[in-house]
């Protein structure tokens, strides 16, 4: 069929690493860098310098491949045109497609994140407008967050969530405000009001939202021809997941109760996540979706003819060395 082809030359899952820039801070504290990237490959070097005991200084190389390594002096453009571009236009062929920036606190996710649903409404509307102008394609967008295992909506006060499943599978946020948009000046704002909401938190502590997942939602629905009455349905869907700090996951052991749960909630779901990805390439039947709150609500992007790219942001200095070498590792499991 026509509709296959077009969308099976789109990988199902991709997995790329984007280093960010030294910062001020490390800089000043003539930090080394210890990720070496080569122009135009997709290897990636991280040199892992220690202390022996006889004060001889020795390099500990681990190398590793990815289907792209985005460095420090790649732009936010190019990082769209590599990761979620190729896949708009699939959306129009019901596909659904999840992007997730993956990293430790710090490492750069909310600054890869933050542009590329921008980018994408922008190319979407133009689908919309010109390519399949008068064919009764609609935009819908949300934004959600996943905080502690519960949900939280960005765009209408965090007010409190449920899910639950339709009679056809398709996972439904009950009370999630959706919002019509059919003009990118208004995705902006909305971008920047659920931010803002989820950086505040319910303690104002901005520190909160490394510790919760936000979830975004592009929906491209369709109302059948000439009809007024009928509610539109779902053509596709593309989530954008920032996800929370993976150093959250090892606060297991912390003093404070609230924040061990929070830790094993957050473990839980990124180890439930990284199960769901390696079964969606396996072709596997069973999706272990029921892992955790993160997978259930992304239960019908794990399924059927779905696409998933991972961008894994790293941190490139020597103290961040460990949870550099953990985010790696995960993306080569994934991948
Ligand atoms: P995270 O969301 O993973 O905690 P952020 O996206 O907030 O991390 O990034 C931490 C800091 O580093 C921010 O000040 C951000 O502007 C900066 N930063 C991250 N990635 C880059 C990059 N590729 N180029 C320049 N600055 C970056
Ligand atoms: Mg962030």
């Amino acid at each position: 069929a026509p509709e296959k082809e077009k969308t099976s030359n789109v990988a199902k899952i991709k997995v790329v690493v984007r280093k960010r820039p030294l910062n001020k801070k490390e800089l000043a504290k003539n930090e080394e860098d210890i990720i070496t990237t080569e122009p135009h490959s997709n290897c990636l070097t991280v040199h892992e310098t220690k202390l022996k005991v006889d004060l001889t200084e020795y390099m500990e190389k681990h190398g590793f491949v990815f289907d792209a390594v985005l460095n420090e002096e790649v732009s936010n453009d190019e990082v769209y045109h590599e990761t979620v571009e190729p896949i708009v236009p699939i959306i129009f062929q019901r596909t659904k497609a999840t992007c997730f920036a993956y990293g430790q606190t710090g490492s750069g996710k909310t600054f890869t994140m933050k542009p590329l649903p921008l980018k994408a409404s922008r190319d979407i509307l133009r689908l919309v407008n010109h390519t399949y102008r008068g064919q009764g394609f609609q935009l819908y967008f949300s934004f959600f967050e996943i905080y502690g295992g519960k949900l939280y909506d960005l765009l209408n006060d965090r007010k409190k969530l449920c899910m639950r499943e339709d009679g056809s599978k398709q996972v439904c946020i009950v009370g999630l405000q959706e919002y019509k948009v059919s003009d990118v000046e208004t995705i902006k704002e909305l971008i920047e009001r659920g931010n803002a909401t989820r950086s505040t938190g319910t303690t104002g502590a901005n520190e909160e939202s490394s510790r919760s997942h936000a979830i975004l939602q592009l929906v491209v629905k369709r109302s059948a021809d000439g009809s007024e009455t009928k509610p539109p349905k779902v053509v596709g869907k593309l989530s954008f997941i920032d996800l929370a700090g993976s150093e959250r996951g090892a606060d297991t052991t912390d003093n404070d109760k609230q924040t061990r749960m929070e830790g094993a909630e957050i473990n839980k779901s990124l180890l439930a996540l990284k199960e769901c990805i390696r079964a969606l390439d396996n072709d596997q039947g069973h999706i272990p979706f029921r892992g955790s709150k993160l997978t259930e609500v992304l239960r019908d992007s794990f399924v059927g003819n779905s696409r998933t790219v991972m961008i894994s942001c790293i941190s490139p200095n020597a103290g961040s060395c460990e949870h550099t070498l953990n985010t790696l590792r995960y993306a080569d499991r994934v991948k």
